[in-house]
């Protein structure tokens, strides 16, 4: 059988926790003392000098139990305004927390929007980057409070998905109170048996999650399943694996029960196919020999070595990287709007400040959203 993947092979690293983790359901109260063991292990993790990031669930449920709701499902608009009081008492539990062990946390929250638009997913990466080079744990949710049906995820397996292929991370890993799939769907009354290892989402798989879900989380079985979809298209690996447990990551590092689920794919190869596949071009940069022997060599695109822009292209966009003869050389996302990088053309990218009045990427095109060869 292939090696079971250790969470210390990995170097950037996705956590979701899920709401029935952190808000004990009969007490109504934060599970303070298993929060605490989780980011003991958090910090080990990142002294290692690995990149974290939380996906956190449970504004909805905190809420709820701060304002005394009833059991039972809740309308849209009431969860709506349930996470609204319980999403800031979620930011300040962590910050209080992650403070405690000496990190910072930085809040993010999301909408379906963030992660499916070219434009506003770089944004949403840029500031994550950002954080993360800070050394800061960016704790991310929904926003539930203006997240309406059609524009919602409504369940953090999937945005954590997301956010793990929008940060090229190289492991998700799902917490719940479920150690992982098993090969019977729970509540079928039948023995079952947990799957160790997915090597290949089948629809044997799929039938295997059923529909289950718990009362304060959205995500059940079949979410999970639909976020190892997108993680492992995406180089990304993801595990399931119980968080009911004290030290839950140092708990999977110690081989306790859960389901990997592996990728075929390195997080920058796949998303070099994306580049190149799947991107309608909406601009030409011409650069110069200096440029392209650069890019030969694996170097990003700097605005020094670019020689003229065509085209109406929005930051985030796809465009095609020409010599000066015309021939393709590569295609990559441009981190400038057109307007902004005809200002730059030519330019060293210690000037950016000056010519455009603001900080810019010192690349006009990084060599993680480059594919060299053209399509
Ligand atoms: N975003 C929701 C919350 O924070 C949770 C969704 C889920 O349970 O997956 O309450």
């Amino acid at each position: 059988m292939t090696r079971l993947p250790a969470l210390t092979d990995f170097r950037r690293i996705v956590i979701k926790v899920g709401s029935s983790l952190l808000v004990d359901s009969d007490a109504s109260m934060l599970r303070e003392a298993w929060l605490d063991t989780l980011i003991d292990d958090i910090s080990s993790l990142q002294r290692d000098n690995r990149d974290i990031l939380v996906v956190s669930s449970g504004a909805i449920a905190l809420g709820r139990s701060i304002l005394k709701l009833p059991c039972g499902p809740l309308k849209l608009e009431d969860s709506q305004a349930a996470a609204a009081v319980g999403q800031t008492e979620l930011a300040r539990v962590w910050t209080q927390m992650l403070g405690r062990h000496g990190m910072t946390a930085g809040q993010i929250l999301v909408t379906l929007g963030d992660t499916e638009e070219r434009r506003r997913y770089l944004n949403a990466r840029s500031t994550i980057d950002k954080l993360l080079e800070w050394k800061c744990v960016p704790v991310i949710n929904e926003n539930d409070t203006v997240a309406t049906t059609e524009i919602r995820y409504g369940d953090n397996d999937r945005l954590a998905a997301r956010v793990a292929t929008m940060v090229s991370a190289d492991c998700l890993v799902l917490l719940s109170d479920i150690d992982g799939l098993y090969d019977a769907p729970p509540g079928e009354g039948r023995v079952a048996n947990l799957i160790p290892l997915v090597e290949r989402i089948t629809p044997q798989i799929e039938a295997m999650a059923g529909t289950a879900g718990s009362e304060l989380s959205r995500g059940g079985m079949r979410t999970k399943i639909e976020a190892g979809k997108i993680a492992v298209s995406s180089g990304t690996h993801m595990v399931i694996a119980s968080g009911k447990t004290l030290n839950p990551l140092r708990a999977i590092l110690d081989g306790a029960r859960c389901t990997w689920f592996l990728t075929p794919a390195n997080p920058v190869a796949a998303r070099k196919k994306w580049i190149a596949g799947s991107l309608e071009p909406r601009g030409v940069v011409f650069i110069d020999a200096g440029a392209v022997a650069a890019l030969r060599r694996g170097k990003s695109l700097l605005p020094a070595g670019v020689k003229r822009v065509d085209g109406e292209f929005q930051r985030g966009d796809a465009v095609i990287i020409r010599d000066l003869d015309g021939t393709e050389i590569a295609r990559g996302l441009v981190a400038y709007d057109a307007a902004d990088a005809q200002k730059i053309v030519g330019q060293s990218s210690a000037d950016i400040l000056s010519l455009l009045g603001m900080e810019g990427r010192a690349e006009m095109v990084h060599r993680d959203d480059l594919v060299m060869g053209g399509g």
